[in-house]
């Protein structure tokens, strides 16, 4: 579950012990080990080597070019949902060819750069979209590659917050609309339907939404007259959090795919993004004070939401560990909190957690998806240092903010 081990009571990332990054780096920082980015992307496509499948990373998981340029190396493609991560995806240096835009709001400026790139594909969510991506392309007298999303209408059981494949969820074409859609398609001359895109939210523990998804897609494919060249079948792959929740066994799933591949014969898509990065990530903080609360002791890091946002945004419980471990436990209830000025600005609750004092270091576990490219810079904070592990050496692949950029307006 956790990018490090302990080893003779230390917390190491690859073959460098973390306690060491602190003595130059100032925390908060987060931290990535190359080897485990590897390992999760490699292992995704193994899973599905028998499909072959274009490997898209979800880049709003993780945006970090050092990062980007990891997978880059390792053949995969990207799904974007702005210009700006377009941009990086393509500065990273990962092939246009393997990049597809997702995203209910594209703006006019988003796609006439996503249509002079010649990515892979836009994946539409709308008819006005696909209008508007025509009128473009026709100005650029270039015919464009798209995608079509549906909305499955398929519950993903994970925190209603990260659904995205419910028909009350914006996301993607109903069912009818996606058909009748279709019928017309052949209107938009300097469009060029291949694809169908689904997506149906994040952090799914369970194979069953994932094998349901393929049914109703060879239902609705089944009613269109379409030959889609590329079937699109998103990301939303979970990882445990806690040694509660289980791994996602995708195996059966594998299997399904191979049989829908053979079937339609199509080039299979994937957009894992928390699957791939999620568990390689750790943000270092240091305990600024202990206070005494009237049922618990709070602990009070140097990290806060605006830094790592998902447990006061979709409650999400990351563990947190000392870099040093202790032995002595405390039989006290204590609260991980940050410095930020608001009531949802704390990480996790323990009870009979090691003993820990003012100054420590600790990690906060698994916060390599959604974990950088959330921050903010919320009560004017600067935006955290980013660092890459590899063996017993680290590279800082960001800076932290000055402080003199982040007053200037
Ligand atoms: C966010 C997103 C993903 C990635 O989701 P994960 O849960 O991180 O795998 C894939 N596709 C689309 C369209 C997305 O919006």
């Amino acid at each position: 579950m956790i990018t490090g081990k302990f080893i003779n009571g230390a917390l190491k990332v690859e073959k460098l012990n973390v306690i060491k990054i602190t003595k130059t780096i100032k925390t908060p920082f987060y931290i990535y080990s190359k080897k485990n980015i590897e390992q999760n992307y490699k292992n995704f496509f193994r899973t599905f080597k028998s499909v072959n499948p274009l490997i898209c990373f979800s880049v709003k998981a993780n945006s970090n070019l050092g990062v980007l340029k990891i997978l880059k190396r390792l053949g995969c493609g990207a799904d974007v949902v702005s210009g700006g991560e377009l941009l990086k995806a393509l500065k990273s240096g990962i092939n246009p060819n393997k990049i597809v835009f997702s995203g209910v709001g594209k703006s006019d400026e988003e796609i006439d750069l996503a249509i002079k790139k010649r990515i892979l594909l836009i994946n539409v969510e709308s008819e006005s979209e696909a209008n508007l991506i025509n009128k473009i392309s026709k100005r650029n007298k270039i015919i464009t590659r798209i995608g079509i999303r549906l909305n499955p209408d398929i519950s993903a059981a994970t925190h209603r917050k990260i659904s995205t494949g419910k028909a009350d969820d914006k996301f993607g074409l109903t069912r009818k609309k996606l058909i009748s859609f279709c019928d017309k398609i052949y209107k938009l001359k300097n469009l060029k339907l291949e694809a169908i895109s689904v997506h149906i939210g994040s952090q799914i523990l369970s194979d069953k939404p994932f094998k349901r998804i393929l049914k109703v897609l060879e239902d609705v494919m089944a009613d269109t007259n379409i030959f889609f060249k590329y079937v699109d079948l998103g990301g939303g792959f979970g990882i445990p959090y806690n040694s509660k929740e289980k791994k996602i066994n995708i195996r059966n799933y594998s299997y399904l795919v191979k049989k829908f591949q053979k079937k339609f014969n199509c080039q299979i898509i994937f957009e894992p993004g928390r699957a791939i990065v999620g568990n390689t990530g750790m943000l270092i903080s240091k305990i600024q004070y202990l206070k005494e609360g009237k049922n618990k002791i709070f602990v009070i890091l140097d990290a806060g939401m605006n830094d790592f946002m998902r447990p006061a945004l979709y409650d999400a419980n990351h563990q947190i560990v000392p870099l040093i471990k202790k032995n002595s436990i405390s039989k006290k209830n204590i609260e991980f909190v940050g410095p930020i000025c608001e009531s949802t600005c704390k990480f996790i609750k323990y009870k009979n957690y090691p003993k820990i004092y003012e100054n420590d270091f600790v990690a906060i576990l698994d916060v390599g998806a959604y974990g950088s490219t959330l921050s903010s810079n919320y009560n004017t904070r600067p935006l955290p240092t980013e660092i890459i592990v590899e063996k017993n050496k680290f590279k800082v692949v960001r800076k932290r903010q000055s402080i003199a950029e982040l007053i200037k307006n």
